[in-house]
């Protein structure tokens, strides 16, 4: 009975984001948040999906990341194993398998393992068997167009899988060379769902990338007609994952041009945290809860309940084959 009135607001709310978007004005970020303070209940009714968290992340236990999950009012997240540990977390798929069997209900489990293995795809075809959901966090410190790296995409595109990716060029990084590589995957294997995370998959939301050595966190106004803007327009077998610090300080940078990303994407973006805090409000995290932060700031420009629903939810489903 409440549908009407939201369907025609959620009108009205398009036809005006479009055209805030076109005029560029501060409008567009202020006036969405009003509205959402209008009717919160509306957003409430939205379940949410974290497609990005971590057991023994800052050490934090399989009991306190289910605690993270409900504190932050999250229906279910992808549990993300990183086998090698080499950015620091190390988290084997048989814990989260563990987890899964304990909290059933809460885990979406992912599997991991260290490509550099000769028996790596039997594994992960073990981890699929077991009952897990896709490929991720992939973060090792191998270039993006290592055979080894094609090799794992070709098998998530036979299993018909998603597949979390951390982006990171320079020194040190993981699966570098994201603008000379990613696309000839995209083209190559049409069925993987790929889900792009991290800080040059988001550096490229801008077509002025800076060095790696300079920043992997660029700020200030996006310049239009960004990689990962034209990619994801582009491919319907490509996702991006909005976690962590990378994806907020993405997102946050430019906010006139977000409006205009969030309204092209909206089925596309996956809302997640890589949240390490124990309890919701960043206790252990320097008061930050990277959930409850992006929750937050996705309520203030998104007004319409239908594309928060996607952000929140629906696109989660959809990469897991499950919408
Ligand atoms: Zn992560
Ligand atoms: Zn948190």
């Amino acid at each position: 009975m409440t549908r009407h009135p939201i369907g025609k607001t959620t009108a009205t709310r398009r036809q005006f984001l479009r055209s805030t978007v076109a005029a560029v004005t501060t409008a567009s970020v202020v006036a969405p948040l009003a509205d959402a303070d209008e009717n919160p209940k509306q957003d409430d009714a939205i379940p949410i999906i974290d497609c990005h968290l971590h057991i023994n992340h800052m050490g934090r236990s399989v009991k306190d990341t289910i605690t993270h999950i409900r504190a932050t009012g999250t229906k279910r997240a992808f549990i993300l194993p990183l086998e090698t540990g080499e950015g620091g977390v190390l988290l084997k798929s048989q814990t989260v398998l563990d987890a899964y069997r304990e909290y059933p209900d809460e885990i979406i489990p992912f599997c991991q393992s260290n490509v550099r293995k000769p028996d790596v795809l039997e594994r992960i075809m073990t981890y699929h068997r077991l009952g897990c959901r896709g490929v991720g966090e992939q973060k090792e410190h191998l270039p993006l167009n290592d055979p080894r790296i094609d090799k794992l995409i070709a098998l998530c595109d036979e299993l018909d899988w998603p597949i979390t990716i951390h982006f990171q060029d320079g020194k040190g990084g993981y699966n570098q060379g994201i603008a000379e590589h990613l696309e000839k995957y995209l083209k190559k294997y049409q069925k993987v769902r790929i889900i792009g995370h991290a800080q040059s998959w988001w550096a490229h939301i801008s077509a002025e990338v800076p060095p790696p050595e300079k920043t992997l966190y660029p700020t200030g106004p996006v310049k239009p007609g960004g990689l990962i803007d034209r990619l994801l327009a582009d491919y319907p077998n490509l996702y991006a994952d909005l976690s962590a610090g990378s994806g907020y300080n993405a997102l946050t940078r430019d906010k006139d041009f977000t409006a205009g990303f969030l309204e092209r994407h909206h089925r596309k973006l996956l809302f997640g945290s890589d949240c390490p805090c124990r309890d919701g409000k960043g206790a252990n995290f320097r008061g930050v809860c990277y959930s409850m932060r992006l929750q937050k700031f996705l309520r203030s420009m998104v007004d319409d309940p239908t594309k928060l629903a996607n952000i929140f939810y629906h696109n989660a489903m959809r990469v897991l084959g499950e919408a």
